[in-house]
């Protein structure tokens, strides 16, 4: 490094892409040589640290590095306390200024805000920029100071504040002298981020981690898919979503960037003029209210918004059950399609983490952390704020939630949804053989069904975890028992 260098170091987190990066742009904007810096730590990520966002990120932090070269910079990777290693970073390359984009989740709030207030006195220039939404958590309010509860309001008042802008992509970054090694960093492997086991054997067949991939998933929807949007995101058989909320999650692209690409295939369209389209920015719109509950209401991530449900009688864990459930073996076949789906791919179709989610909590009785928790280590879109609020309305107990007596029946939920059974076939191979009337309740199947399509119930396809209906019954007593509390 040369004397009068003043470097910027710019801290990538969940922002892994060169376009529409405000705090990048920033920095590669100031004339002054710009270190790119990635930290993985597994204790400090409040959403990184599951086995699947690991193979997502080890793969993305590849894409951007192919990236950055293509910018005349490069991706210095290090393991470690982020704060810790910040101090050291800073030693080493005389940095006088620190750019990021902001995060949302409680402990980045905290760690910033700290990290800002140090280097500040230290004299470094510290300039953070707007993170991965379209509008601030704090710009839509009602009253421009009370924050929403309900999504149909929120998403009424997110319609009528301009969205935040899309900053031009970055091209060039100026490099450090010969993009020198930092003392303390490591390589990709190092990081240790791939799982030890092969079962994510079928990732790399149903991804494409990186801007890139994430930019063709939203071409190849605008182009086809979203004609068919409205109906199609409801059909798990379906390829009817967008499949973009890893790449959202890791911030590959941001919301900005949709919203940009959808106004421009509306061209003089109003929104209301598409219903498909509409739609799809209204799912847009619901990670971005799951964003404003984490900031305005943190304590959500383990605690119940609705506070009666401080009080519930969550039934004590047998791990026997969890595993079921987990591994996708509990005997109903629209849970097991979903559990195993989640396994082998990483991700789940939304209706089906709506019914897996209900068994769990209402007929199975377990508190809804044990769900999240496995979401956020299986799925490659773990996100705080979204499954956060996934779980807690799922449960009946966070902001705009299904109401508690709201339980799914899954065998209903499929025959609607899954009306032939494609994706309980694809998923649970085992039951493949059983028509269509029963293929969402093999216990419904005569003697005869069950023999002609191979199945012996108990051996080698599991009785049902639980009775459905007499499950249902329990649970609603369960919510009578704190309905009347008073708060
Ligand atoms: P599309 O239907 O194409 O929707 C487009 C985008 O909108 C998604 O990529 C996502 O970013 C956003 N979105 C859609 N629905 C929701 C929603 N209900 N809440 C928040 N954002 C939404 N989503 C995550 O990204 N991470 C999670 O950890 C997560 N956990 C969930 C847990 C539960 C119990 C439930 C019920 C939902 C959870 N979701 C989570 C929301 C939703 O299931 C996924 O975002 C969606 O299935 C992703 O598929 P897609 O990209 O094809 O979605």
């Amino acid at each position: 490094m040369s004397a009068t260098s003043q470097p910027t170091l710019f801290w990538f987190r969940r922002d892994l892409r060169l376009q529409d990066n405000p705090a990048l742009r920033w920095a590669a904007t100031q004339g002054n040589p710009v270190y790119c810096i990635y930290i993985h730590s597994d204790s400090a990520d409040e959403c990184c640290s599951g086995g699947a966002s690991k193979w997502w990120l080890h793969h993305s932090l590849q894409a951007l590095e192919i990236s950055l070269q293509a910018a005349g910079s490069r991706l210095h990777l290090f393991t470690g306390d982020p704060e810790q290693t910040i101090e050291q970073i800073v030693t080493d390359t005389g940095a006088t200024a620190i750019a990021w984009n902001r995060r949302y989740e409680p402990g980045s709030i905290k760690l910033d805000k700290k990290l800002k207030a140090h280097y500040t006195d230290l004299g470094l220039e510290v300039h953070s920029a707007p993170g991965n939404l379209s509008h601030e958590p704090w710009q839509v309010q009602r009253e421009g100071k009370y924050p929403y509860r309900v999504f149909t309001a929120y998403w009424r008042a997110s319609l009528k504040h301009p969205g935040l802008p899309v900053t031009p992509a970055v091209k060039k970054i100026p490099a450090s002298v010969r993009n020198r090694k930092i003392k303390g960093e490591c390589t990709l492997g190092k990081l240790d981020l791939l799982p030890d086991l092969p079962w994510a054997a079928q990732f790399p067949d149903q991804w494409k981690p990186g801007e890139k991939g994430a930019a063709s998933n939203l071409r190849a929807l605008l182009k086809s898919r979203i004609s068919n949007y409205d109906t199609g995101r409801d059909l798990p058989a379906a390829s009817g979503t967008s499949r973009l909320s890893p790449h959202l999650a890791f911030g590959e692209i941001s919301p900005r960037q949709i919203n940009a690409a959808v106004a421009a295939k509306l061209k003089n369209k109003t929104l209301a003029a598409d219903e498909n389209i509409e739609t799809f920015l209204k799912e847009i719109g619901w990670r971005e209210f799951a964003y404003h509950l984490l900031y305005h209401f943190p304590q959500t991530v383990a605690e119940p918004l609705d506070v009666r449900f401080r009080k519930f009688p969550w039934k004590k864990i047998r791990p026997d059950t969890l595993e079921r459930w987990q591994q996708g073996n509990t005997g109903i076949p629209l849970v097991d399609a979903g559990m195993r789906q989640l396994w082998q791919t990483g991700w789940m179709h939304n209706r089906v983490r709506m019914v897996v989610g209900s068994l769990l909590i209402k007929n199975i009785g377990y508190h809804w952390k044990h769900g999240a928790n496995w979401f956020l280590d299986t799925l490659v879109d773990a996100d705080l704020a979204s499954n956060t609020m996934g779980w807690q309305w799922v449960a009946g107990s966070g902001a705009d939630a299904a109401p508690y007596f709201r339980v799914f029946n899954p065998v209903r939920q499929g025959e609607r949804f899954d009306p032939e059974g494609r994706y309980v076939r694809q998923w649970v191979p085992e039951i493949a053989g059983l028509p269509d009337k029963h293929i969402h309740s093999p216990w419904t199947a005569s003697p005869t069904e069950l023999e002609q399509a191979a199945i012996i119930p108990g051996t080698t396809y599991p009785h049902p975890i639980v009775d459905l209906k007499a499950t249902r019954v329990e649970a609603l007593d369960r919510f009578a028992k704190i309905k009347a509390a008073v708060v």
